[in-house]
């Protein structure tokens, strides 16, 4: 079973599908760490992010070994995965992984912006999980404080909001709600409600697989 779990940044999407996975019993592919790594390797070794040729061997011999978690998750990082993102070969030498790793037995649970239109169209389930971006940042703004990073909410609104819009107006495989995704807005929800909405809608369509 392949579920595919798109949506905008901050959605909470990490989260909810790493309780899916499990329910599930499937393995899970955070596909916004493939294009933080082809940023935060850029950075490294201080490579022109506007030369294309250079991000498409980047990210074609991708070491997502390199990096530790938290050195993906910087707002730096953040909105250059966002910029390299929109460049059609960097696309290209991503998708096969993500295309090979979704197909292998028993299938897997996806996340990032493109996986129910362009790397699983034919996923058995696609969710679209969105919130305001006023509650994303919120959350978000929250989390980062919890790790101790001192930064104020503005600027995490802004950073989100600013990578949404690069992320759905971009010419390849713009974020968007599939035709066939179920759309799930958790601005009202907390994570055990969203958890529980998403395993009643994959229960109705896919019956019998839940745990
Ligand atoms: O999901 P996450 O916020 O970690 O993704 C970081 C960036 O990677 C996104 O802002 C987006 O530009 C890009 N991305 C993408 N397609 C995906 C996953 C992530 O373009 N499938």
């Amino acid at each position: 079973m392949i579920i595919a779990v798109d949506g905008p940044a901050a959605a909470g999407k990490g989260t909810l599908t790493r309780a899916l996975a499990e329910h599930y019993g499937l393995p899970r592919l955070d596909t916004g760490v493939l294009y933080r790594a082809v940023a935060a390797t850029l950075l490294a070794d201080c490579l022109d992010p506007a030369d294309t040729e250079v991000c498409a061997r980047v990210a074609g011999t991708l070491d997502l070994s390199r990096f530790a978690d938290a050195d993906l998750r910087t707002s730096e990082v953040s909105q250059l995965a966002s910029v390299v993102s929109s460049q059609p070969d960097v696309r290209k030498a991503l998708l096969m992984f993500q295309r090979a790793f979704a197909a292998r037995p028993p299938g897997a649970v996806l996340d990032g912006r493109d996986i129910g239109t362009v790397v699983c169209p034919d996923a058995d389930v696609k969710l679209f999980v969105t919130a305001s971006t006023e509650a994303r940042a919120r959350r978000r703004w929250l989390e980062l404080r919890q790790a101790g990073t001192d930064i104020d909410l503005q600027s995490v609104f802004e950073n989100i909001r600013d990578r949404d819009e690069r992320d759905s107006s971009r010419g390849t495989s713009p974020m968007r709600c599939a035709d066939d995704a179920h759309l799930l807005d958790t601005t009202e929800m907390d994570i055990e409600a969203a958890f529980r909405a998403a395993v009643s809608i994959i229960d109705a369509v896919w019956p019998g697989t839940g745990g």
